[in-house]
């Protein structure tokens, strides 16, 4: 799959649209066992990538992810930012510049998970992020039929099993148990990306 400059250009605009309109949910989830920033953590980030979006969106595939990671890494505070920078930097430079097969995006988001794991010395089950990263990467590798609809369902039933986890990372570790019961931000997040990913790249071809 090799999307139009119009195909790229919509995937970018709706998935930082999509992620500035959940700032509430996710800062309401973040003030439950973080600083309550997530959301504009994202937001931030987000908006300097529609700000930048003619110049973003005019590169090929891989080079709108790294110009959209080092605009996550620059612009979001918290320590979501290097995270998401590093993932979008690293699917950016796995991905070969033309002709993305399946099994092309799932080496290059496996390297990409790998590098955010790399970054955060951290790994699936400590009720972060990556415990909707991994199991999509997984899900990826596995490859099948109607992945476009079965990843976000992957994406969010792991979301939604972190709720239950104790944090091990990031400022939510500092609670101990008390980060019990409650999803993690960065988990969520992720599934949205995912989500809104998905939704878009069905049409491509
Ligand atoms: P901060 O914690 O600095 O306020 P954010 O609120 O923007 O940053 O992001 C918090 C999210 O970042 C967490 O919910 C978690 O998913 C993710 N996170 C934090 N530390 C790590 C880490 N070491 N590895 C993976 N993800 C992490
Ligand atoms: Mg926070």
């Amino acid at each position: 799959m090799t999307p139009t400059t119009a195909q790229l250009r919509a995937l970018i605009v709706n998935l930082a649209e999509a992620v500035i309109a959940h700032e509430e949910e996710l800062s309401d989830l973040d003030r439950a066992i973080g600083d309550g920033d997530h959301g504009l953590n994202m937001k931030r980030g987000f908006g300097a990538v529609l700000e930048d979006i003619d110049a973003i969106a005019g590169q090929p595939l891989p080079d709108a992810l790294k110009a959209i990671g080092m605009q996550l890494v620059m612009k979001i505070g918290g320590a979501s930012g290097p995270l998401y920078g590093t993932l979008f930097m690293a699917l950016g430079k796995g991905l070969p510049a033309d002709g993305i097969s399946r099994a092309a995006l799932a080496d290059a988001f496996s390297g990409a998970v790998e590098a955010v794991m790399a970054r955060g010395k951290s790994t699936a089950g400590q009720k972060t992020m990556l415990d909707v990263l991994v199991p999509v990467r997984d899900a990826l590798a596995a490859g099948g039929d109607d992945l476009a609809t079965r990843l976000p369902a992957v994406a969010g039933e792991a979301a939604d099993a972190t709720v239950p986890m104790l944090a091990r990372r990031g400022r939510a570790s500092f609670l101990g148990e008390r980060s019990i019961g409650h999803m993690d931000p960065g988990a969520r997040s992720s599934a949205l990306l995912v989500e809104i990913v998905c939704a878009q790249v069905e049409g491509w071809p």
